[in-house]
């Protein structure tokens, strides 16, 4: 995405160091640190080219503000070429990196993590928004701190759940995606699909890999694409060693292939591994 420094009302509001290392780039958008003149605080800018229709984006997004694991959106500004998204600066990093780095985590700190997760997913699915694409680098860390708040962000997939037929539209990332996404199925697919990413955000904080790609080179997108949609997948030593009981049952309530017999927002909010009501053993590696 070309950077237009003249006469951009973007521009004339805040300052880009273009040296700079960009936060992150998707297809359609690049996303960089950004400093407000009139103020001096840092953000983070997602400039969208205007090519790309970013109004759903943003209109889902304003209506999923006020909670503290969702992103919170600054402002929002359209020049003729770009459409600059200015949110609050996440500088922790992506949850993505935090499992490379730990290998996995703890009972205690996936439990925790799960907590706040599913209080912004269900927070979004009170307001209407069903988020689609929740994977690892789509949640941030506020901070390098151990005990960073996580925030969801990128509404760039996110329908209404009134809205029937877009809900058909194949738009995922294979291996977070749910069974139902894959299969196109003709009922349409609603909110579920998000408890179903869940559920793989969760296996792979508990060991430490993704459930369905197992990173091995025969993992082609069609022996992918067969196991999610036949729920292959399993708690093989020696990484699930030492995992709660309780753990897996959440795991296994979240990946069942029909979404209708998958567990529910409320079974999941009210589950007792999730609101850390227990004493979690040590994970031994
Ligand atoms: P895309 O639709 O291209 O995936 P995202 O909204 O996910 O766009 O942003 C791409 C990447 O930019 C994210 O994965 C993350 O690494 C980084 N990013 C996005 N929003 C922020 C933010 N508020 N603060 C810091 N980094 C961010
Ligand atoms: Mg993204």
């Amino acid at each position: 995405v070309q950077c237009q420094l003249n006469d951009s009302p973007f521009f004339k509001a805040y300052s880009i160091d273009l040296n700079e290392k960009i936060l992150g780039d998707g297809s359609f958008s690049i996303c960089r640190r950004c400093v407000q003149k009139s103020t001096g605080y840092e953000y983070a800018v997602k400039i969208v080219s205007r090519k790309t229709d970013c109004t759903q984006e943003i209109s889902l997004l304003r209506a999923c503000q006020g909670h503290q694991n969702i992103v919170n959106l600054h402002d929002v500004i359209i020049d003729e070429g770009h459409t600059y998204l200015v949110f609050e600066l996440l500088k922790g990093g992506e949850l993505f990196d935090r499992i490379k780095k730990k290998n996995k985590f703890t009972e205690s700190e996936a439990s925790t993590i799960m907590r706040k997760l599913v209080s912004a997913v269900s927070f979004m699915h009170s307001r209407g928004v069903v988020h689609r694409d929740l994977k690892p680098e789509n949640l941030l860390f506020v901070s390098d701190s151990e005990d960073a708040e996580i925030k969801v962000v990128d509404f760039g997939f996110a329908r209404l759940k009134q809205e029937k037929e877009s809900l058909h539209t194949p738009c995922f990332t294979l291996n977070y995606a749910a069974p139902e996404v894959l299969n196109g199925n003709s009922k349409g697919y609603d909110e579920n699909c998000d408890l179903w990413s869940l559920g793989v955000i969760l296996y792979t904080m508990l060991c430490g890999r993704a459930p369905f790609h197992t990173g091995s080179r025969n993992d082609s997108a069609a022996i992918v694409m067969a196991r999610i949609k036949g729920g292959e997948f399993d708690f093989s030593a020696p990484s699930w060693n030492g995992v709660s009981t309780e753990a897996k049952a959440v795991v296994q309530g979240l990946l069942t292939v029909n979404p209708e017999q998958r567990m529910q927002m409320s079974h999941l909010a009210n589950n007792s591994w999730i609101q850390g009501n227990q004493t979690f053993h040590q994970n031994s590696l």
